[in-house]
């Protein structure tokens, strides 16, 4: 088995993968036995440039407590068999949104087990403030919602289960949106044993960026497609949306916790020194490498443990994670994209929608619409969409002569939404807040 890992490990280093996890038999619903990623080592001078970096923003005072939260755009490519919307590799909507609100939880420890960190590590476990937004606008500017279905007959590509040669060569930059601007994250069925595999941000100042950085075609992470959100068609054993948190972590600089070596370093002082990785769910402590008396951090999110026993991110993690989104190509631009800003839609002055008005804004909880020259005579669409991007309204009434409609949504929690209103004469997107 070990020898296997080695080779599995060595072939990865081979052709530049980074962080492919999770080692299971080929047939690709399979259930893998535990969690196994076989992520090469970061190299030395990429922890060189880490540490120079967090030392010099300590100098400054710009540390990872500057309290900035991060928000980041991001496109979920669903590579799929033609299969119909939902339906096995086509992950439903909700499957996907399921994603990005796991994502919204983890990064924020607004996690719901985050209770069960044992409690010599709650002071230890952090909110790394770091948001996560489906795209509403693709890289042309056009309108979007995140989701970018693929079927592959449609780009030749080979049938699935794809290896991590072949997407890297061939998926990733035929379909990769600007890493400048967008985290890619590809699902799709993956053989050879992987459920997810992620490229380490590149660090400017480095020599030899080959191999496990992202560049402009490989940037990004790739999951399991069963192995993806917490709703639809998942994996019994990886059904919390934890490979992509773990994945994510990587792309964001992170190590594995045990270091990737016996007793190994991760380069974070406050996650203990541990033998190797915990597989499945173990009981607390797990006392290895005389890491007494509380034993390994098992239930980091960058150790190899089944997704409902994971559950949180250290505070020195989350340094090494705001370092990268401070400091390093594709991901400092990331932080300052517009990508989740719905594209203005250009209004002729003469439809009837260039005389729109919505009111009251901030309102608490009934918005009305009113369209000052209606002339539509059929359906009016109203669709309301929050920050991450996820549909939370939608109604279609027939016009009425007034041009007058009362949206209902006294049910929506406070904040920021997007109303989009279509005609027969086209559609407009307005923002407005809902505040109590
Ligand atoms: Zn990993």
């Amino acid at each position: 088995m070990k020898k296997i890992l080695l080779l599995v490990m060595g072939v990865m280093m081979l052709v530049g993968s980074v962080s492919a996890q999770r080692k299971m038999a080929p047939k690709v619903s399979s259930v893998p036995a535990h969690r196994i990623c076989g992520t090469p080592t970061l190299p030395d001078d990429f922890e060189k440039w880490m540490d120079d970096q967090i030392k010099a923003d300590r100098a400054s005072g710009n540390t990872g407590k500057a309290h900035v939260v991060y928000t980041l755009p991001v496109v979920v490519h669903v590579i799929h068999n033609g299969n119909a919307l939902g339906a096995s590799y086509n992950l439903s909507d909700a499957q996907v949104l399921s994603q990005i609100a796991v994502l919204n939880e983890d990064y924020r420890k607004l996690n719901a087990d985050a209770s069960l960190v044992p409690t010599v590590w709650q002071g230890v476990a952090v909110d790394c403030e770091i948001n996560f937004c489906l795209a509403k606008k693709d890289p042309s500017g056009a309108a979007t919602t995140g989701i970018d279905r693929i079927n592959r007959v449609t780009k030749s590509w080979t049938a699935p289960p794809f290896s991590q040669t072949y997407v890297d060569a061939t998926i990733k930059p035929n379909s990769i949106w600007n890493v400048n601007k967008y985290l890619n994250i590809w699902v799709c069925p993956l053989s050879g044993g992987l459920l997810g595999y992620a490229t380490f941000p590149p660090a400017s100042t480095l020599s030899g960026l080959t191999g496990s950085y992202g560049t402009t075609t490989t940037d990004g992470v790739v999951i399991q497609y069963n192995a993806f959100g917490r709703v639809g068609t998942l994996d019994a054993t990886y059904n919390k949306g934890r490979s992509a948190t773990h994945e994510i972590g990587h792309w964001l600089g992170l190590r594995h916790i045990w270091g990737d070596a016996n007793c190994g370093n991760d380069y974070c002082t406050d996650t203990p020194t541990q033998q190797t990785s915990n597989f499945g769910c173990p009981n607390f402590p797990q006392v290895t490498c005389s890491n007494g008396p509380n034993g390994d951090m098992w239930m980091n999110y960058m150790d190899y443990t089944d997704d409902p026993c994971m559950y949180m991110f250290s505070a020195n993690q989350k340094t090494r994670m705001v370092t990268v989104l401070t400091h390093t190509p594709f991901r400092v631009s990331l932080a300052a994209s517009d990508a989740c800003n719905p594209p203005v839609v250009a209004v002729n002055e003469n439809s009837e929608l260039a005389k729109l008005a919505i009111y009251p804004n901030p309102t608490r909880g009934e918005l009305t619409v009113l369209i000052a020259e209606q002339r539509s005579k059929g359906n009016v669409n109203f669709r309301v969409v929050n920050t991450i991007g996820a549909e939370v309204f939608n109604s279609s009434v027939p016009a009425n002569a007034s041009g007058n409609y009362k949206l209902n949504l006294t049910n929506l929690s406070q904040g920021f939404y997007f109303v989009e209103i279509r005609t027969a004469e086209g559609r407009r997107i307005e923002k407005f807040q809902i505040a109590r």
